[in-house]
């Protein structure tokens, strides 16, 4: 049998340098479990980065896909198939939104609903209205109009010349709205609750704000939920929360429970800029990935799976509340439903990482945002003893640490 470093180093030698692997090689997954290359058995708190909603290899996920793997797996987007209008029937219906536009990825996701707010204001009312605002700490993905859209300028650097006509306002300060939105604006994006960032939540009051900023000049206004939807909140998108409906709605990460796929929906007026020739995907909406969504969805918009959200939020919240007290080790515990952040206190900012390190010894997998930020976006089927382990694991993991340090 090969050892973890012995195929990292494999890994290392034929990979672009971009990642950083992190000392384990999962091989098998089953609900909150991964089994690793050398027998031992983690519990994952990370979700693959928010993607695994249902756990690992759910079983109604698994059954959609190998039986869709029967049938076709492709027939490009000159041709409508089943799956794809039985997803987006579904989806529509969940969210209220009356079109659905199908690409690959968040970012691809994030790209169509810049492109389409771009040209719905080039329609309606000429191309002077082409400015796009964001917000610092926000991430919108990797693509180069994504990642410029995105409030993170270490991600930008050395990429240059940038998309234009991009303007970067702080999070959370109403009172500086007005100076940011106006005649030129042509789209607001926001994650409902900033993830990579740091895990910071919108305020209802903030959200509203930019609603009505938005409304008062003609913008369109976009949430990016691709981390934070899904029912990763609690509810099946964290804007049912805020009390404000965006006019584009990104989703993607658990969308697929790990099968590739993303999503954006709009309302119907906003849609028809998007006519036959102006924008496409060769694989996007594809009958597997709407296959393994449209299962991926049915379990996700259960109340009994979105109410366990809100039981093991209580729950992990007040575990990480404790350990925090016990330790001194948080300055903040932030997030809402199972995207939880904890902020460390002064004296082991960016030391993230070190504890994600001695998780592993812990066999417990932990994720960061952030060189600050301890983040925990596990499984929304994760049971009562299974977090109950993970806070035991954690604890100890926080012990090794501070021993380590
Ligand atoms: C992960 C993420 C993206 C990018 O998604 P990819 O699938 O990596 O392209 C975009 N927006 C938000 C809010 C995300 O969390």
């Amino acid at each position: 049998m090969e050892t973890t470093l012995n195929l990292l180093d494999r890994y290392r030698k034929v990979m672009v340098p971009n990642y950083a692997p992190l000392n384990l090689l999962p091989i098998k997954g089953e609900g909150s479990w991964v089994t690793d290359v050398e027998g031992r058995r983690l519990l994952d708190l990370t979700g693959g980065i928010a993607v695994t909603g249902l756990g690992h290899c759910p079983p109604e996920v698994t059954e959609a896909l190998k039986e869709q793997a029967d049938k076709i797996w492709h027939v490009s987007n000159y041709f409508a198939s089943l799956p794809q209008i039985e997803l987006a029937e579904l989806f529509t219906g969940l969210t209220g939104f009356d079109r659905v536009f199908f690409g690959n990825s968040g970012s691809e996701a994030v790209e169509a609903a810049l492109k389409l707010a771009r040209r719905y204001a080039f329609d309606h009312h000429g191309e002077k209205k082409n400015q796009i605002v964001s917000f610092h700490k926000s991430f919108h993905g990797r693509s180069l109009f994504t990642v410029t859209a995105g409030g993170q300028e270490s991600y930008r650097k050395g990429f240059g010349p940038l998309p234009p006509q991009m303007i970067y306002g702080n999070f959370n300060q109403i009172d500086e709205l007005e100076g940011l939105i106006n005649e030129e604006t042509c789209a607001v994006i926001m994650e409902p609750i900033m993830a990579e960032g740091g895990v910071y939540p919108a305020t209802a009051e903030f959200a509203q704000a930019v609603r009505e900023a938005c409304d008062k000049h003609q913008a369109l206004l976009i949430f990016d939920e691709v981390q934070s939807g899904a029912g990763r909140t609690g509810t099946l998108y964290a804007f049912e929360q805020l009390g404000v409906r965006p006019d584009i709605l990104t989703s993607a990460k658990a969308l697929g429970s790990g099968f590739p796929i993303g999503a954006m929906l709009t309302r119907d007026r906003v849609a028809q800029s998007f006519q036959p020739g102006t924008h496409g995907s060769t694989f996007g909406g594809n009958p597997l990935a709407c296959a393994a969504a449209k299962a991926t969805l049915e379990q996700i918009a259960k109340p009994e799976l979105l109410a366990n959200v809100k039981l093991r939020s209580e729950q992990l919240n007040k575990g990480l509340q404790r350990l925090g007290e016990k330790y001194q080790l948080f300055e903040e515990i932030r997030g809402l439903g199972l995207l939880i952040g904890c902020e460390l206190k002064a004296p082991y900012k960016g030391k993230a990482k070190a504890f994600v390190e001695a998780a592993l010894e812990k066999e417990l997998m932990i994720l960061v945002a952030g060189a600050d930020v301890l983040r925990f976006v596990p499984s929304l089927r994760l049971s009562e003893e299974e977090l109950a382990e993970g806070l035991k694991r954690l604890e100890a993991a926080i012990q090794l640490t501070l021993t380590n340090l």
